[in-house]
């Protein structure tokens, strides 16, 4: 196992860490908390806690920066500054993926490979689209008047998001927030704040105006402040469902906008014709990846009868192939989950399933192997589980698969869509014909055939039903963060 203590002595885990106000580094008006290294179960450092001033002193300063610079409207220079931004994050990539890797448990090789490589090319993407948002001329139904529309920012976004890929948040939410003219107040999750209160201090080295990036740190009531203050013109939130009620009924007495990523329970449906060797490690990775800690996971998995039970053996043999351990080792696949309380809600729901009747495939044990103190649960696969069951239902949000078996096609959809998440789905065949049955049935905001989990910046993502509203990633992130003006001009009077 790496040395956690000499990790953090070298990136000076341990200095006063200080959040970025109106183009200041401060100490949070409400103190300090703790942030746990999740390998050792160790304390690692201490965050700085936002005062409801501070929020207050955010979102004036992001409203100066909106309303009394060029900001909004000079494209030129959030292009410029958004690709010298990047090109300074990538320069400090191995200590983001180190920070991530303490912080919160992410994979060292994975923090590298996909979050910091998302973080510096969503900036760099959306600096591109700067001067490719254009507005329409509308024909005109009337003489000598024209009309025509323009994209234009909402102003002060708040965005709030969760602690299980940071650097990813960071690049998709700030590249096209930015890059469309809005200012931003942005509160990481209070179990994953680091990477984001770096990330302030380079917004400065990179000669980012004072206002336009704001980070505050602490726990939900800041997330609240910042929900309920009604000079924020909209709040783009990633999180759990039951938080975005929370946020959607704060939201209520301004009207605010929401852009909500939340959570799934997503469905892979496995036919008996697909590559079943592939089509079971993907699977697998799928819900495991991240230590199941991703809210694409694929935690329900759906297998023609036919196959049912040596694919169940395949998904268990990559289950065991799988290393549990610390995440700074390159061989490792399932680092730790998030807390202790992670832990204990996840094995709840584990040894619940096991009382009702559910076949324990593989898992359930706490891993032996790993180390000590820290936050470890074995990839665990459960059959004969009752669909209404809270494994089966609820994102569990840890390394637990539900496998079922199904006979049509008919009722593969009508089982796999009997959610109230739509966030999405896989499908494994290699007739062209269901693929695309299944990838139109199933209601979900993407759909992978033949693959898992792949998400490029370019492409939308977000979910059907209570799985989040809006979208991240391509063109829809610039609709996402712009509205619509419409300008009439008679042109008889000019
Ligand atoms: P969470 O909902 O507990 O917290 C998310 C953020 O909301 C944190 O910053 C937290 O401090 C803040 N918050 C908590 N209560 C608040 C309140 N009352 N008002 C305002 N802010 C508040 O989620 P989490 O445990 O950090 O993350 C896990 C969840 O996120 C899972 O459900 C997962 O599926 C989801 N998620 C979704 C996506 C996506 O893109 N769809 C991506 C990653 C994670």
């Amino acid at each position: 196992m790496a040395d956690h203590d000499n990790l953090a002595r070298e990136l000076n885990v341990a200095r006063p860490w200080k959040m970025l106000i109106g183009g200041e580094l401060r100490h949070g008006g409400a103190g300090v908390f703790d942030t746990i290294d999740p390998t050792t179960g160790k304390v690692l450092t201490q965050i700085p806690k936002a005062s409801a001033q501070d929020v207050n002193d955010a979102v004036a300063a992001a409203r100066r920066a909106f309303e009394e610079t060029d900001w909004r409207e000079n494209g030129n220079l959030r292009a410029k500054l958004l690709n010298q931004f990047a090109a300074l994050l990538e320069k400090h990539a191995n200590e983001f993926a180190a920070l991530d890797s303490l912080d919160m448990g992410m994979l060292n090789m994975a923090a590298k490979r996909f979050g910091v490589r998302s973080m510096v090319r969503n900036l760099t993407y959306y600096a591109s689209w700067v001067d490719k948002i254009y507005g329409r001329v509308l024909p005109s139904t009337m003489p000598n008047v024209l009309g025509y529309t323009r994209r234009e920012p909402y102003g002060v976004v708040g965005t709030i998001y969760a602690w299980n890929a940071p650097l990813l948040f960071l690049g998709s939410k700030v590249g096209p927030a930015l890059a469309t003219g809005n200012t931003l107040v942005m509160k990481p999750s209070e179990l994953g704040s680091l990477s984001a209160l770096r990330f302030a201090e380079l917004a400065m080295e990179a000669g980012m105006p004072p206002g336009v990036i704001n980070v505050i740190t602490g726990t939900g009531e800041i997330g609240t402040a910042l929900v309920e203050h009604p000079d924020v013109e909209k709040i783009s939130f990633t999180g759990g469902v039951e938080t975005a009620r929370r946020i959607a009924a704060l939201a209520a007495p301004t009207l605010k906008k929401l852009h909500l990523e939340l959570g799934g329970k997503s469905p892979a449906v496995v036919f008996a014709d697909c590559d079943q060797d592939l089509s079971a490690f993907t699977a697998a990775m799928g819900c495991f990846a991240m230590t199941g800690q991703a809210c694409i996971a694929s935690s329900r998995i759906y297998v023609e009868e036919s196959i049912s039970e040596p694919f169940l053996e395949k998904l268990a043999a990559a289950c065991g192939s799988f290393k549990i351990g610390d995440p700074f080792e390159q061989d490792t696949i399932l680092g730790p989950v998030i807390s202790k309380a992670a832990q204990e809600r996840i094995e709840g729901f584990v040894s619940e399933a096991i009382q009702q009747g559910a076949r324990l495939v593989v898992g359930g044990m706490p891993p032996r192997e790993a180390p000590q103190g820290g936050y470890f649960v074995a990839p665990t696969i459960l059959t004969d589980v009752d669909p209404a069951s809270r494994v089966a239902a609820q994102e569990v949000f840890g390394p637990v698969m539900t496998v079922f078996r199904f006979k049509s096609v008919n009722e593969v959809i009508k089982a796999a869509n009997d959610t109230p998440y739509g966030l999405a789905a896989g499908v494994f065949t290699r007739d062209v014909g269901k693929a695309h049955r299944l990838a139109h049935a199933l209601r979900a905001g993407t759909v992978w055939v033949n693959s898992y989990g792949v998400l490029p910046y370019t492409a939308p993502f977000g979910g059907f039903k209570q799985s989040g509203q809006g979208r991240e990633g391509g063109w829809e992130a610039i609709e996402e963060y712009t509205q619509t003006k419409m300008v009439h001009i008679d042109l008889g009077q000019c």
